[in-house]
C-alpha cells in the first residue's frame, strides 16, 4: 500500500496518473491560482481557461515536437467518436484501407464502412491477434484515402514497433495506449489520435493531431458541425464548451513529462518497467506472455497460467495482496498488467514478486 492508501493499479482505462499530478490538481481545486474559483467553475471564455488551454498545447507541441503544419485539437466523446470522425472527415475517394491487428482496429473498422469502402489488406486474426502482420509490401489500391492503424491494442497487449508502408497514403493512428510512451516521428502520420483516459488523464475526450491539408470544407452535407475537424481547428478546440478539467489535467501531465526528460527519458523508462515484467513471464514455466515477442506492448501486458480458474485464483490472490485490475479483457480472458506512464517501477517490482512467490508455492 502506498502513500494515501492508494493500490498498485494496472488498470487498462481510465487509468493511473502521477501522484506528483493528483496532489498538485488537489492543491488547487478550491481556487485555482487566486482566480477565487475551481477549473470546474470558470468559463471556458475566460482568460484564465485560455491560458491553460494554450499552454496545455505549447507544452504538448513541445513534448512531441509537433510541426507547424499540423493543428492540435481537444474533442469530446473519446475514442469512440474518432472511430466515426476520422472517416467522415477523411474519405474524400470513399475508400480507406485498415490494417486489423485486434479488438480496437476491429471495432474502428465496422464504423469506417458506414461511410464508404474499407478494405483491410492484413490482419492477425488467424492468430488472435497476437502479432502485427508484415505490412513492409501491402496491396493499396491507388483511389486510397488513407491507411489506418490501431497503434497500441490495449486488450491483445500487442504494438507496432515499426510503422506500415502505406505506398505514400495518409497514415492514421489510434494511438490511445501508447500516447506519449516513446518519442513520435508527427511527420510520418497525418492524422493521430488519443483517448486521454489511458496514457494521459480524465476519460471522455481525445486529442487530434491532423497535418492541415486534411481539413476540409467539402465535406457530405449530413456531418454534423461538431464531427468536423475543421470547425475545430479554427476555433482552437473551443467551437463549444470544452472538457475544460480534462483539458486542465492533461496539461499537467504533458508539464510533468517535460519536466522529466521528456519522451526518451519516459520511453527508457518505460522500457524497463517492462523488462522487469516480461522477463519474469519469460522465465516462469507457470506463466506465459501470449503476444509475440518482437511486437509486444510495453503498456499491456497480457499473460496467462494454464487454465481459466487458475486465472482467475491469481486475480484474487493479486487483489488481496493490493495489486487491482489485473483481470483480463472480458473478450480475451486471462491476465494483463497496465503498465502505464504513471506506473511507479516500484510497483512492477513488487508485481513480478509477488507472482513469483505465487509460482513458487
Ligand atoms: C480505450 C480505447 C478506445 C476507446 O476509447 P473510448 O474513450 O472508450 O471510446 C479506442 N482505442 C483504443 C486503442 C483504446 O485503448
Amino acid at each position: 500500500m502506498m502513500k494515501y492508501g492508494r493500490v498498485f493499479n494496472f488498470s487498462a482505462g481510465p487509468a493511473i496518473m502521477p501522484e506528483e499530478v493528483l496532489e498538485d490538481i488537489a492543491a488547487e481545486v478550491l481556487n485555482y491560482r487566486g482566480s477565487g474559483m475551481s477549473v470546474m467553475e470558470m468559463s471556458h471564455r475566460s482568460q484564465v481557461f485560455q491560458t491553460i488551454r494554450d499552454k496545455a498545447e505549447a507544452d504538448l507541441r513541445e513534448l512531441m515536437g509537433i510541426p507547424d503544419q499540423y493543428k492540435v485539437l481537444f474533442i469530446q466523446g473519446g475514442g469512440t467518436v474518432q472511430f466515426a470522425m476520422v472517416p467522415m472527415n477523411l474519405m474524400k475517394n470513399g475508400t480507406a484501407c485498415y490494417i486489423e491487428t485486434g479488438a480496437w482496429s476491429q471495432k474502428a473498422i465496422p464504423e469506417a464502412r458506414r461511410y464508404g469502402e474499407v478494405i483491410v489488406p492484413a490482419s492477425s486474426a488467424d492468430s488472435q491477434f497476437s502479432y502485427i502482420p508484415d505490412c513492409s509490401s501491402l496491396d493499396i489500391p491507388e483511389n486510397t484515402d488513407y491507411v489506418y492503424i490501431c497503434e497500441n491494442e490495449t486488450i491483445n497487449g500487442i504494438a507496432w514497433h515499426t510503422l506500415p508502408d502505406t505506398k505514400g497514403k495518409t497514415l492514421v493512428s489510434d494511438q490511445s495506449s501508447l500516447f506519449l510512451s516513446r518519442p513520435c516521428d508527427v511527420s510520418r502520420y497525418g492524422l493521430i489520435w488519443a483517448g486521454l483516459q489511458k496514457n494521459v488523464g480524465p476519460a471522455g475526450m481525445s486529442v487530434v493531431i491532423i497535418r492541415e491539408d486534411l481539413l476540409r470544407d467539402d465535406l457530405p452535407q449530413y456531418v454534423p458541425t461538431y464531427l468536423r475537424y475543421k470547425i475545430h481547428a479554427e476555433n482552437d478546440s473551443l467551437y463549444n464548451t470544452p472538457n475544460c478539467w480534462a483539458i486542465y489535467c492533461c496539461g499537467k501531465v504533458f508539464r510533468y513529462l517535460l519536466d522529466n526528460g521528456g519522451l526518451e527519458a519516459q520511453a527508457k523508462r518505460n522500457e524497463e518497467k517492462a523488462a522487469v515484467l516480461y522477463d519474469f513471464l519469460d522465465g516462469s514455466h507457470y506463466f506465459q506472455a501470449t503476444a509475440a515477442k518482437e511486437d509486444r506492448s510495453l503498456m499491456n501486458v497480457r499473460f496467462v497460467t494454464p487454465s481459466k480458474e487458475e486465472d482467475a485464483a491469481v486475480i484474487a490472490a493479486a487483489k488481496a495482496a493490493g495489486f487491482e485490475n489485473l483481470k483480463g479483457h472480458k473478450s480475451v480472458g486471462g491476465l494483463r498488467a497496465s503498465i502505464y506512464n504513471a506506473m511507479p517501477k516500484a510497483g512492477v517490482e513488487a508485481l513480478a514478486d509477488f507472482l513469483r512467490k505465487y509460482e513458487k508455492k
